[in-house]
């Protein structure tokens, strides 16, 4: 129920679109109860010999006389087209509000669905492929047009069918009506019967096409991988295997469908011919005219569809319901990180005393009972390079996700300028932190809005300071279309070091007070990697800087070194205070540098 609350709000975001819906369903409904009139005039009046209804007689004697039956012909072809020409328009007219509002009313949905992911911790999104969550986005997102017509526009356009034809079904022939409906319940227990089966194909079928999607997408983020692995052909056989699955359930799918569709059938067509045996033997006792039993035979289905659906709306949303539950996972998912309700901004500091940032005791974990950090107190000035080692899997990574608060600590708090970063706003937490992670992200638009990623607004010089800066300016001056060359078109695909020199400057025009260098020259060679330290002691000068390094070349100018072991610090001190310490950090110097190698770095 919560879930249909909830995707409520969006249809009643596109009022005025339904109002016209409505007004339209009624007109429509209305015309085609008029629609077998023709017939009824053609048959009982101009073919047979029944007496003209007065109203009908009076309005045509006032003008010129009795009409003839060749006249009676005339009108009833002539009003059959018009009530052909007058369906088509409000057909059309329905579709097209449809679409218009219904639309809206997906991409309304959608892009609520697009802003919650985007807010959903990392933690979230490493649990989950990008192909599922853009299976939801793009795929359940749909459900609503089910809803909407489920819940608003299929009743009423039911009550309206039913209440006109019902309405002239009494008038002609009240036995004749009650007979047309007594069908109707047996319609509404196939519902209930199929419903519950049709929910649980529908949520199969939409579980497969996400696992096709995401299994698409991994691959295609792996490409270099697949082709260095040669596993082209495996792939495929996995993807046949999964499009087999998908066909299997979109047959069951089908079956079910078409059961119920013969269920249907079955008894629509048994209430139908009720009709017409009884009808049939009124004819031929002269207590009807054949015309209101064509009337009746032409309202038979609808009338029992009408009435039958108001009892199925119920099995119909089903289908929908595995897409709701789908959309809910995410719309009600718990934020891990979220802020509060009466977060306020960090405190303005003045330049220079700005980027202080504190851990106390903070412990951290992944899953229940796996802490990956344990009782972590740092400090770090304004200025500070802090850099952090330890062996792989200590949880370096984590406590730099921490700082910008892309994670919430279990216990302890993280400090930024004397604020606990969970009462201030995630904007202002943001704007103070710029990351650059080993794996540069890159996103496909020009060199210049990469740059400009963090200050949309940053004018062309800025960012060509920024880009000076971190040693970017020469190679992108060299690119097919300088900053105006979309990364990823034309061949404008960069190097390693040229992509982490993109994304140094990214984090520079950011211009944030503390940097968060997560092994950012991890993947490159010795030669570049000692460029990037160049433009990297630029980049670092007057910010706080936390530096996540394996090579402890890097890390040995830093104002203070934490050595992490199992997610608590182990050591901490500058290099030669560590080395004079012989522990910990001593040992991965030694590892690193035997003694032969150390003179040579010395
Ligand atoms: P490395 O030097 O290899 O990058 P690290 O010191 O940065 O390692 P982290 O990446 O912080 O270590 O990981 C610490 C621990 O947390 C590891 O055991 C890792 O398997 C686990 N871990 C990291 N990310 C997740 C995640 N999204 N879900 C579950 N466990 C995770």
């Amino acid at each position: 129920m919560h879930g249909y609350k909830r995707l409520l709000r969006y249809i009643a975001r596109q009022w005025h679109w339904f109002a016209g819906i409505a007004v339209l369903t009624v007109a429509s409904a209305a015309s085609a109860a008029l629609q077998p009139w023709p017939m009824k005039l053609l048959v009982d009046y101009a073919l047979g010999d029944a007496e003209l209804p007065p109203q009908l007689a009076s309005g045509h004697a006032a003008a010129s006389g009795d009409p003839t039956p060749a006249f009676l012909l005339f009108v009833a072809v002539g009003a059959h087209l018009g009530l052909f020409l007058l369906n088509s328009a409000l057909t059309a007219a329905l579709t097209l509000s449809w679409t218009n509002g219904g639309q809206r009313m997906v991409y309304d949905l959608a892009s609520d669905v697009f802003a919650k992911l985007q807010r959903l911790s990392p933690l979230f999104h490493s649990r989950r492929s990008v192909g599922d969550s853009l299976s939801r986005l793009s795929g359940d997102t749909w459900c609503i047009y089910s809803v909407a017509n489920g819940l608003l526009m299929s009743p009423l356009q039911r009550l309206a069918t039913l209440g006109a034809m019902a309405a002239v079904g009494f008038a002609l022939d009240p036995l004749l009506a009650a007979l047309s409906l007594a069908a109707a319940p047996l319609l509404a227990f196939s519902a209930r019967f199929f419903g519950r089966r049709l929910k649980q194909r529908a949520k199969r079928g939409r579980e497969s096409s996400s696992r096709i999607a995401s299994f698409v997408q991994q691959t295609f983020s792996a490409m270099p991988v697949v082709q260095a692995f040669s596993t082209e052909d495996r792939n495929r056989e996995q993807l046949e295997s999964l499009a087999e699955d998908a066909v299997e359930i979109a047959l069951q799918g089908r079956l079910l469908n078409s059961a119920y569709g013969l269920v249907n059938g079955a008894i629509l067509s048994s209430g139908a011919a009720l009709v017409l045996v009884v009808g049939g033997f009124r004819v031929l006792d002269g207590a009807i005219p054949l015309g209101t039993l064509l009337v009746f035979l032409s309202y038979i289905r609808k009338m029992q569809g009408s009435a039958g659906g108001l009892f199925t709306i119920f099995a119909k949303l089903k289908t929908a319901e595995a897409s709701i539950e789908r959309l809910m996972e995410i719309l009600e998912c718990d934020q891990e990180v979220r802020e509060a309700p009466n977060a306020k901004p960090l405190p303005a500091t003045p330049s220079g005393k700005s980027g202080h940032v504190m851990l106390e005791d903070v412990s951290f974990g992944y899953e229940p009972r796996r802490p990956v950090l344990n009782g972590v107190t740092l400090e770090a000035r304004p200025g500070e390079v802090v850099a952090l080692v330890g062996p792989s899997g200590a949880g370096k990574s984590t406590l730099m996700s921490l700082i910008p608060r892309l994670l919430d600590p279990w216990q302890g708090r993280v400090l930024i300028d004397g604020s606990d970063v969970r009462m201030a706003t995630l904007d202002s937490v943001r704007a103070r932190t710029a990351l650059v992670s080993q794996e540069t992200l890159l996103l496909p638009m020009t060199v210049a809005e990469n740059i400009a990623y963090g200050r949309p607004g940053a004018s062309r010089s800025e960012i060509h300071e920024a880009a000076i800066a971190a040693q970017a300016d020469a190679f992108i001056r060299r690119l097919p279309n300088d900053y105006d060359t979309v990364i990823g078109e034309r061949g404008a695909s960069l190097s390693g070091g040229e992509r982490q020199r993109l994304s140094f400057a990214r984090a520079l025009l950011k211009n944030a007070p503390i940097l968060l260098l997560d092994e950012p020259t991890a993947a490159l060679d010795a030669e570049t990697e000692a460029q990037l330290l160049e433009a990297l002691r630029q980049i670092m000068e007057g910010r706080t800087t936390f530096l996540v390094a394996h090579r402890l070349s890097t890390v040995r100018d830093a104002d203070r070194i934490v050595v992490l072991e199992d997610g608590r610090v182990v050591e901490i001190g500058s290099h030669q205070e560590l080395l004079a310490r012989r522990g910990a950090y001593e040992r991965l110097y030694h590892a690193q540098f035997p003694p032969a190698a150390r003179e040579v770095v010395a």
